[in-house]
């Protein structure tokens, strides 16, 4: 229906706080989505795809991206290889020294879901996401260097979507995992 401002002052204030915040919210996504910065990282065959993406045929840098070796300059998580019960504090570990907003994309079946070690080897970990929260799921074994775009393609339209509200709340889910699992 349509808002008489004069009639609900209110609503209209309410409306242009609301305007404000949307504004601000749509900046800084865009700030986050063209510059994220992955964390070189890679614990299994998966990673072999991922260097590729690094390469000149692939370019990741058109994404506005450059890994980083160190997690304090980094805000995104691509979790390329099977991840061990042995490993797994090192792996929450260095989630929690990334910077805030930081983002996970899980990448292959082994990470996913203990892929090929499910079955019989009880030293994988069956989902990386009993570890740490997890934005954009890769399955394949391994992903191809395409699948790995899409899936940036898919979290920079899930970061532009997002409020900083939101991602106070994911924040504090974290704060769970991190506890249970220590
Ligand atoms: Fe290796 Fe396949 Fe597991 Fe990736 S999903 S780490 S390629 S076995």
């Amino acid at each position: 229906s349509i808002i008489n401002p004069v009639e609900r002052p209110q609503v209209t204030q309410q409306l242009s706080e609301n305007v404000i915040l949307t504004t601000v919210d749509d900046l800084y996504n865009w700030a986050k989505m063209s510059s994220l910065y992955p964390l070189f990282f890679g614990t299994a065959c998966c990673f072999v795809e991922f260097a590729g993406m690094i390469g000149s045929r692939f370019d990741l840098e058109r994404f506005g991206m450059f890994p980083r070796a160190t997690p304090r300059q980094a805000d995104l998580l691509i979790t390329a290889g099977t991840i061990t019960m042995k490993y797994a504090p090192t792996l929450v570990r260095l989630y929690e020294q990334m910077g805030e907003p930081k983002y996970v994309i899980a990448m292959g079946a082994c990470t996913i879901t203990g892929g090929m070690f499910s079955a019989d080897s009880p030293s994988a970990v069956r989902g990386v996401d009993k570890l740490i929260p997890v934005d954009v799921y890769l399955p394949g074994c391994p992903p191809r260097p395409e699948a790995i775009m899409d899936a940036i393609v898919k979290l920079r339209k899930k970061i532009a979507n997002e409020s900083i509200q939101e991602r106070q709340q994911t924040q504090q889910t974290h704060r769970f995992y991190s506890i249970y699992h220590r």
